[in-house]
């Protein structure tokens, strides 16, 4: 069996590396969801998201109609790869542009909202940044119960209700949002539609929720009698659950980015053990080995569930698989490092320009990041939930 890639996706990692040199200040290194934290890490993640723009990458699988480059399997595996190992800021175009709005907007948009939304994303385009509105204060693992009303008045809707934990709400230009159209549907997750929310529109307020770690990465969305015109509507009133599903899947399919940002994390623990002597120490050799190990699975599953998505085929347990595993191991990886840094680790994860952070605070940010990981996309609950029924086959 052969694992390596082939000499054109190998030339591409190489392009991506200077570009990782040239555009990004030196010794980057990123954090969970940092680039819509401050205005400074937006400022860079904007300005990144545009040079990608510029040479086709931040969309690389995407038809060339839509701005992307129409590019190999292979290739888009180095691209997220790369992307989570140097954390390369602005290619989510907030959270989810590039790696759910656009795929599944392809699915289901019309032709209209095609032409509109996809070139604003690829392009890197202020108006190409997106939020999703699922949650909301009384809905989350079971999402099918949300009561934000999109009432119909003629061809168009007007829109009522709250989501919460919205993140990168207050960057965007636009939201996925999820809203009931039907109260009296037989079953509760037939009377979801989903819409394109305009983020500027009269009615929308976004208010911030500081996380545990000090950073604003969510938001509250309040809606007030937006009025949303046909044009706003994925798919047909009332298949909205359908879609759902189809983004979460693309949404929970991300795990080649995080594993190697935990790649990284790895290696940067490594450099610091070898530095400090902790080397000698057979035991830290062992855990060390032993996390490596799991970051490489963790990577060769993400390739597989990758790879059968880019043949077309039905996946539904085995992102949720990668996303349950990955929540362990950013918790045995974060304790580890915290042991290996030792006192340092205590440091406040959001005053990352500290002289005293070891590693730049990506060790404390991890640990803190820990349940925002377990939760945000669906539970680890949840994803074993679904690995049980569709993967195991074990009866509900
Ligand atoms: C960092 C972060 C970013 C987020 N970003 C967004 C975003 O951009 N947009 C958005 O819409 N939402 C976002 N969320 C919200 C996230 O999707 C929800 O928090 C998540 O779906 C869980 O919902 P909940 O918080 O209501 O918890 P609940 O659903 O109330 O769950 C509480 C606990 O009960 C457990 N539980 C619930 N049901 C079951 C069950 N059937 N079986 C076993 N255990 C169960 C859960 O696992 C959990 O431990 C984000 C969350 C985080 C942490």
């Amino acid at each position: 069996m052969n694992f390596s890639f082939s000499p054109q996706a190998e030339k591409f990692r190489a392009e991506l590396r200077e570009f990782v040199k040239n555009e990004l200040p030196e010794d980057y290194i990123s954090i969970y969801g940092d680039d819509e934290h401050y205005d400074e890490h937006w400022a860079l993640a904007m300005d990144t998201a545009r040079k990608l723009g510029q040479r086709g990458w931040l969309t690389i699988s995407w038809p060339k109609q839509y701005g992307g480059m129409g590019a190999s399997f292979e290739e888009l595996l180095v691209f997220n790869y790369e992307v989570g190992y140097w954390g390369i800021p602005g290619a989510g175009m907030g959270v989810g542009g590039t790696a759910w709005v656009g795929p599944t907007l392809m699915i289901y948009g019309t032709e209209e909202q095609k032409r509109k939304h996809l070139p604003l994303i690829a392009e890197g385009s202020k108006d190409g940044v997106w939020c999703t509105g699922y949650s909301e204060p009384d809905s989350g693992s079971d999402l099918a119960s949300l009561q934000t009303f999109a009432q119909r008045q003629g061809d168009k809707y007007i829109l009522n209700g709250q989501k919460i934990w919205t993140s990168a709400a207050h960057r965007s230009r636009w939201c996925w949002l999820a809203a009931r159209t039907d109260r009296d549907a037989p079953q509760k997750h037939r009377g979801i539609s989903l819409f394109l929310l305009d983020m500027k529109s009269p009615g929308v307020e976004v208010r911030p929720v500081i996380n545990i770690l000090g950073h604003h990465h969510f938001n509250e969305i309040f809606m007030n009698n937006v009025e949303l015109g046909p044009e706003s509507l994925v798919g047909a009133e009332g298949q909205g659950w359908e879609v759902i599903m189809k983004a979460l899947s693309f949404e929970r399919s991300i795990g080649v980015r995080y594993g190697a940002k935990l790649k990284r994390i790895l290696d940067e623990l490594k450099g610091f053990a070898i530095q400090n002597g902790l080397l000698d120490n057979a035991q830290v050799r062992h855990i060390l080995v032993g996390l490596d190990l799991e970051i490489k699975a963790l990577i060769l599953c993400s390739y597989e569930t990758a790879w059968k998505i880019s043949r077309g085929e039905r996946i539904i347990y085995e992102p949720s698989r990668d996303k349950a595993n990955l929540d362990g191991l950013v918790k045995r990886l974060a304790r580890f490092g915290t042991e290996l840094i030792g006192p340092y680790s205590q440091m406040l994860p959001s005053k990352r320009e500290s002289k005293w952070h070891k590693l730049k605070g990506v060790v404390e940010n991890l640990y803190w990041s820990g349940p925002a990981i377990n939760t945000a996309g669906g539970t680890t609950n949840t994803m074993r939930n679904i690995v049980a029924k569709y993967g195991l086959r074990m009866s509900a």
